[in-house]
């Protein structure tokens, strides 16, 4: 026991990832650096930390390290009743999560302040993966009828903030989506709710009508820090009529209003998308709107749609900024999303694999690509939750016998 205690001692490290290249845009460091942890937290990033000094050791060489993805509009609501995106077409957060390199996601909107109570006790507290949610300011959330959301009579702020502030431990915004009336009623209402609770609003704005423009909604009735969910959409007024991005869009962000991905299975289009990046007007983050379409569609998970950014000319770093700490901070959990001594020890290991690719948009259009991100190990808390290739494994004919 003596010489156990002895050795843990000059072992001060759980787990070293060795030999990769950390991006880890917070702490602005994009460079060969390894990775300690102890007691499921980051322990130490340096550029070289010796193999004697943890209990185990994974080779990372020639891989990415970064921050377990955060990934903030997911249908995770995922239950055996009637509803649309409460239901059927929701996804289990663990089964879809690791594998892509995600180790938090937000559920945006499935629930409302009615069955949010049932969300969190059936899901959010039974996942390993760290579920947070935006509470839908429709009280039944996207359940139910399929009217559910264009009913004005269940949008009520107060009761949205009350269950939002009795449940700030996992409540992080306020969504409002698919609303088609000609009023902004909805909008104002979800605004109203998150200006009550103190946290953001997401915004889906799917059905565009003369009487609320989009122009309206970014730069009036949206916050600084309110989030514009489905930025790529083909129905957001873009490009004028030779290609140039409309200026009132550079307006909005610089008035603070956040864009976000969200591609979804009808949100994310080449046409959009490549112009605007090419002008600049690239997302704040990139987010999947993963529920069971959209996941067997163009979009496919988050690897894929990071590799769409990439094959698009966005740089690997900012692709990670995009899935780490912008969207961490967006949500105002600023906690997360970096691999600063201290954070918990979320984190993605990643490979980019060159070869022919093809990525699929909404409109089911082709963009051809060379390279391709992949998810190879994943921790959670420093454990590892996902290992595509055993990199964490002893060798079967080499290891004690089990
Ligand atoms: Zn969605």
């Amino acid at each position: 026991m003596v010489f156990a205690s002895t050795a843990l001692a000059q072992t001060p490290y759980d787990l070293l990832l060795k030999g990769g290249h950390v991006i880890d845009a917070k702490n602005n460091i994009s460079a060969l650096r390894d990775v300690a942890i102890r007691g499921g937290k980051i322990a130490a990033v340096e550029e070289n930390i010796p193999a004697s000094m943890a209990r185990r050791t994974i080779d990372v060489s020639s891989l990415y390290v970064t921050p377990g993805l955060v990934d903030i509009h997911e249908h995770v609501f995922a239950g055996t009743m009637d509803r649309e995106y409460t239901g059927e077409n929701c996804v289990r957060a663990d089964a879809f999560s690791f594998r892509s390199g995600v180790t938090t996601v937000v559920d945006a909107g499935s629930s409302g302040w009615r069955n949010f109570g049932a969300f969190r006790d059936e899901v959010i507290y039974r996942q390993k993966t760290r579920v947070f949610a935006l509470l839908n300011i429709v009280g039944h959330g996207m359940g139910g009828r399929m009217d559910v959301e264009q009913n004005t009579k269940d949008m009520d702020p107060v009761r949205t903030a009350e269950e939002a502030r009795r449940n700030s431990d996992v409540v992080v915004g306020i969504k409002i989506a698919h609303y088609a009336g000609p009023e902004w009623i909805a909008v104002d209402r979800a605004v109203e709710a998150g200006r009550l609770a103190n946290i953001p609003v997401m915004v889906d704005f799917a059905t565009f009508r003369p009487e609320r423009p989009f122009q309206e909604l970014v730069l009036i009735h949206l916050r600084p820090g309110d989030i514009y969910t489905h930025q790529y959409l083909s129905a957001v007024p873009m490009l004028d009529a030779d290609g140039r991005v409309l200026p009132y869009l550079f307006e909005a962000r610089k008035r603070g209003v956040i864009f976000d991905v969200g591609h979804g299975g009808g949100s994310f289009y080449f046409r959009q998308a490549i112009p605007a990046l090419k002008q600049g007007f690239v997302p704040d983050s990139i987010s999947t709107d993963v529920h069971t379409d959209s996941m067997n569609a163009g979009m496919k998970d988050m690897l894929n749609l990071m590799s769409k950014f990439l094959n698009m000319g966005m740089s690997l770093d900012d692709v990670i900024a995009c899935t780490t700490s912008h969207p961490a901070r967006e949500i105002h959990h600023e906690e997360l999303g970096n691999l600063s001594v201290g954070s918990v020890a979320d984190v993605a290991v990643l490979r980019l694999v060159r070869g022919d690719f093809g990525f699929v948009d909404s409109a089911g259009l082709r963009m051809k690509g060379d390279r391709k991100l992949v998810g190879e190990l994943t921790l959670r808390e420093g454990r590892v939750v996902w290992d595509l290739n055993g990199i964490s494994a002893e060798d079967w004919d080499k290891a004690a016998r089990r």
